[in-house]
């Protein structure tokens, strides 16, 4: 069964193949810089691998040119768009209306725009996302994969914020959460390496955007981002955990308007914001050189990690494994060491020659003495969405 995985995003749209229940790619590509000249287009299948600059001024027009490699005579992986058995996509924010994996009705959709008041850079494209592949796939199943359905599972303690209770029942302020579908991928990894009927674990994804996830049973119990993806942990370009009075001070003290304070913490903070780079790996090389920005930068971002793993392994009353994962969590071995240092207290010791080992494949990176395993697992989202997709549908 062939499933197309859509990841439809503000000014990108990410696409892989897959032949399930086999987990196999067939091809895979993206569009990037919808709405400009020079947009750039990638194709993947086998040995072609294409890249091309070109005008593409909308979600339609890029998606109809991924559908045109899809079924090219010579590049192409199908005959014609009837073969593509079902399109999951992924979708950012699904509210409280959906703990599961969805078939797509005008129904569902309504309830997807409804919450792209409270994800107004993800829903929209999403939608515009879902609507285009059901007028170029018309025989295809339409499902959508929600990253917040991860977190229907977490306590109202852990959910509601201390503001008065209106905000919760009436205006639906509370944690939704976001990664939901990279957290539930590694984590079923982990219980199933672990080999355990039960299990404590705190799930570190520190791609662009970072999140921490405290998951017993395989369920969540906490997660570190909130209402929207801000919150938490120190990230490419988006602040975190910040005292609100800073907001305020901005606004009322220094004259902001409050879009400049939206564009500052969630474009212009975080690692961006300390260092002047929000790749990690030319942080790292400026921190090497003996920039103290950089060095300052890094220390932060880990000693956040840190603060999380102790709360969530109080909230947990116990810890069985850390999994680290995405861009920086499988690839930076000095963010790990520098989030594990000093956590034997825990039980968490990490093998400073394991952790410097590359390899794309689940890994152990703890001593043998240590009472925790920490765990690098390389996250695979839209394997995940293809998996739940396949689910729902056989
Ligand atoms: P996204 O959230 O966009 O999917 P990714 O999961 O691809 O992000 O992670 C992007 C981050 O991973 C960037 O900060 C990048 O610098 C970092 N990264 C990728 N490879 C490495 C590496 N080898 N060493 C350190 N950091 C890396």
């Amino acid at each position: 069964m062939k499933i197309l995985v859509l990841n439809s995003g503000s000014s990108s749209i990410k696409f892989k193949l897959l032949e399930m229940p086999l987990e196999k790619i067939i091809c895979s590509g993206m569009v990037e810089r919808i709405g400009y000249e020079d947009a750039i287009l990638r194709f993947k299948k086998d040995d072609i691998n294409v890249q091309e600059t070109v005008p593409i001024k909308t979600h339609r027009e890029g998606l109809s040119i991924l559908a045109n490699y899809l079924t090219h005579t010579q590049k192409g992986a199908i005959e014609n768009p009837q073969d593509i058995h079902a399109v999951g996509h992924r979708v950012v924010h699904g509210g409280d209306s959906f703990a599961e994996t969805t078939l797509i009705t005008e129904a569902v959709k309504d309830e997807i725009n409804y919450y792209s008041a409270l994800a107004p850079l993800h829903n929209p494209p999403n939608l515009e996302g879902i609507e285009i592949a059901e007028k170029l796939f018309p025989t295809a199943k339409q499902v959508a994969v929600f990253d917040t359905a991860f977190y229907q599972t977490m306590p109202i303690k852990a959910r509601k914020y201390a503001i008065p209770n209106e905000f919760y029942t009436e205006d639906n302020i509370k944690v939704y959460g976001f990664h939901g579908t990279s957290h539930k991928y590694v984590s079923e990894k982990a219980i199933k390496y672990l080999g355990r009927e039960t299990s404590k674990i705190i799930s570190i994804h520190l791609g662009n955007g970072c999140s921490m996830t405290a998951i017993v049973n395989g369920k969540s119990v906490d997660h570190s981002l909130g209402f929207a993806p801000s919150n938490g942990l120190i990230m490419g370009s988006r602040s975190g955990d910040i005292d609100h009075s800073v907001i305020f001070h901005l606004v009322d003290g220094l004259g902001y308007s409050l879009n400049e304070v939206k564009q500052l913490l969630n474009k212009k903070s975080g690692m961006l914001g300390l260092t002047g780079s929000s790749d990690l790996r030319d942080i790292q090389a400026k921190a090497e050189k003996g920039d103290k920005n950089c060095q300052l930068a890094l220390d932060m971002n880990a000693y956040r990690i840190k603060k999380y793993i102790g709360g969530y392994t109080a909230a947990m009353n116990g810890l069985d494994a850390i999994i680290f994962t995405a861009g920086i969590g499988e690839n930076s071995s000095l963010i790990r060491k520098l989030a594990c240092l000093d956590m034997d207290y825990l039980g968490i010791k990490l093998d400073s020659v394991k952790n410097e080992k590359l390899s794309n494949v689940l890994r152990e990176i703890n001593t043998d003495s240590s009472q925790v395993k920490i765990l690098v697992i390389p996250t695979n989202e839209e394997l995940e969405i293809a998996k739940q997709v396949f689910n729902l549908i056989s």
